[in-house]
């Protein structure tokens, strides 16, 4: 993998794993189109504290299909940054001005307001070799290097100004980026850059605010850091406020020398602790969230989106919302009659809220826009319709309705963290039940949760519904005079089944009845097995046969206990890769020899 985008350090760490993803702004004509799909994977890094994606997307492949699609920045702080710029010292009206792309068209034209005459934008086809009709910051970006930058300058000379707007997070080799636009600028000038401030979106658990165009997640204090690492030095910073994501906007000079000394220890440990909180609280999240929205359907309410913008796709994609939401509405045209990438959900105009007597509707669009959809469509509210927001913090926000659901809900006894067991004489489970076991599983030590649904251990068929979590350990056993069963409900497994030397005889991929693998085995004989979860939860229903006795289970001796953590991971490890080596010889050996492949792992 490569080094952290900032200061190439290789401690760059796995934050959440979303899986694969589409690109946003590809919607799709038909339904039968083929989908192109990339691992959409936040990381941080440990040196620096920055948020960034790993591995991102191609860059070629994030240029739009559709030249309608549309950045909206804000706008409300120009006239006082223009105002700024134009007082910074030695900036005059003869000073040469320099915007880097098309979101640098406002600014500019507010110092040309302001008696500024020497002002030039760069133009992607003269300036940057680009000769593709339309033009995304995902294009600029690359095309920003230091051979350009010279020709550039060759051209028109130094710039004493240059205004760079919403396109750092966008940058795929920053180092490049910033030494090129350094390379444009006089030795005495400044330049401009403003970016989205993630704190908010880290801080509210904002899932939906990633996305495959945004490399990198700034930070008041990553992004000074990053432009100090780029050989700038910061003489004016300012937060603008703004009810999405804050602007921040920074006004550097060239600098010669290093210096990130006010980027200390406590600082980055900040920024480590909010990235760290913001990956724990994924999977509960995604569990309250599926939850909610999988009563909507249980009630027959129909439930829309508000807004075919990325924050949707994300939100849909990420949570596996599709099959809950009867339709996402969108008032722009070009969108209408195309399907949301990945979830292939239809998007229509506003009167599908009447037409298609829709009961809840989701807005997942800018946050500033909220009242004024709201106000537009009082008719749906007056006749009961609600509006509700993607936006943790919108008032109308659906995470103020995410309730952890009660005991009192669930028919079940505490046995202890991990256990409960049904108190009903008609044992029932519902998927209520499985979302609360999985916000359970999260809070207990071994990441894991039961329930019995046999009456006590002395039943002669015991029961269970348990829940796994990604990475947790089972030590492999074997069942003395006792065989097991197992029926995956959600997730998927690799199913290890090993002799009693440890050499593995099979390995079982297992998923849900959906995902076309194994959804259920018997073992027979008393085999040690193991389970290598491969997916956030796995949700699975075991019968074996009781009472329940402890001298039955037997530990496998060359398998570490499971106190031990630095040696179960070790082991889990192994599991992995002998994974691998496994299905490969298996190929070979089972064309010579039919159901004959015992392997050694290494
Ligand atoms: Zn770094």
């Amino acid at each position: 993998m490569k080094g952290c985008c900032v200061c190439n350090s290789s401690d760059v760490i796995e934050l959440i794993d979303f899986g694969a993803q589409p690109i946003c702004n590809r919607f799709i004509k038909s339904l039968d189109d083929d989908e192109y799909k990339h691992p959409l994977v936040l990381g941080l890094c440990n040196a620096c504290g920055l948020v960034q994606l790993i591995n991102p997307f191609p860059a070629s492949e994030l240029r739009p299909p559709y030249n309608w699609i549309t950045y909206n920045e804000p706008q409300d702080h120009l006239d006082y940054l223009a105002g700024i710029l134009s007082n910074l010292p030695d900036i005059n009206e003869n000073s040469a001005i320099c915007g880097i792309s098309f979101k640098d068209d406002t600014l500019l034209l507010r110092m040309k307001k302001r008696g500024f005459s020497k002002i030039m934008r760069l133009d992607p086809e003269q300036d940057l070799g680009i000769n593709d009709g339309w033009t995304g910051v995902e294009t600029i970006q690359d095309k920003i290097n230091l051979d350009n930058a010279k020709e550039i300058v060759n051209k028109n000379g130094k710039f004493d100004l240059i205004i760079v707007r919403h396109i750092l997070e966008h940058v795929y080799d920053l180092p490049e980026f910033m030494r090129s636009i350094r390379e444009l600028l006089d030795p005495d000038g400044y330049v401009v850059f403003e970016v989205p401030d993630c704190t908010k979106s880290l801080e509210y658990f904002d899932y939906s605010s990633i996305w495959e165009e945004h490399t990198v997640y700034f930070t008041p204090a990553t992004f000074k850091n990053c432009l100090e690492y780029g050989g700038f030095s910061v003489e004016h910073f300012e937060i603008f406020p703004y009810q999405m994501e804050n602007c921040l906007v920074a006004i550097l000079k060239p600098s010669e020398e290093f210096d990130n000394r006010s980027y200390n220890g406590k600082i980055l440990q900040d920024e480590k602790n909010r990235a760290i909180a913001f990956s724990h609280e994924f999977s509960r999240k995604k569990t309250l969230i599926t939850s909610y929205f999988s009563d909507f359907k249980t009630n027959r309410e129909k439930i829309s989106f508000f807004g075919a913008g990325h924050t949707a796709i994300v939100f849909i994609n990420i949570f596996n919302l599709k099959d809950y939401i009867e339709c996402i509405i969108d008032d722009n045209e070009n969108k209408q009659g195309l399907f949301m990438p990945l979830s292939h959900l239809p998007i229509i105009s506003s009167s599908a809220l009447k037409e298609k007597d829709i009961k809840f509707s989701v807005l997942s669009l800018n946050p500033d826009l909220e009242n004024k959809i709201v106000e537009k469509n009082r008719t749906f509210v007056k006749n009961g319709g609600e509006f509700l927001s993607i936006d943790p913090k919108s008032k109308l926000s659906l995470y103020h309705k995410l309730k952890t659901s009660s005991f009192e809900d669930i028919n079940l006894s505490k046995f202890n963290d991990e256990v409960y067991y049904s108190i009903c004489d008609v044992a029932k489970i519902r998927r209520k039940d499985i979302e609360w076991m999985k916000e359970r599983s999260m809070d207990n030590k071994r990441k894991r949760c039961r329930i019995c649904v046999h009456k006590d251990i002395d039943e002669k068929v015991h029961e269970m519904f348990i829940i796994h979590t990604k990475g947790a350990y089972v030590r492999p056993h074997k069942h003395i005079n006792k065989n097991e069963s197992l029926h995956v409900i959600e997730g998927s497994a690799d199913v290890f089944i090993f002799d009693d030397s440890g050499k593995i005889k099979e390995i079982i991929k297992m998923g849900d009845y959906l995902s076309g693998h194994e959804f259920f085995y018997r073992i027979n004989n008393p085999y040690y097995h193991t389970l290598n979860i491969t997916s956030e939860f796995l949700v699975f229903h075991e019968t074996l046969k009781g009472p329940f006795d402890r001298s039955d289970t037997i530990f496998a001796p060359w398998a570490p206990e499971e106190n031990d953590r630095k040696a179960t991971e070790q082991f889990i490890e192994k599991l992995v890769l002998s994974k691998k080596t496994f299905f490969q010889l298996k190929k070979i050996v089972i064309k010579v020899n039919n159901n004959e492949y015992l392997l050694k792992t290494n």
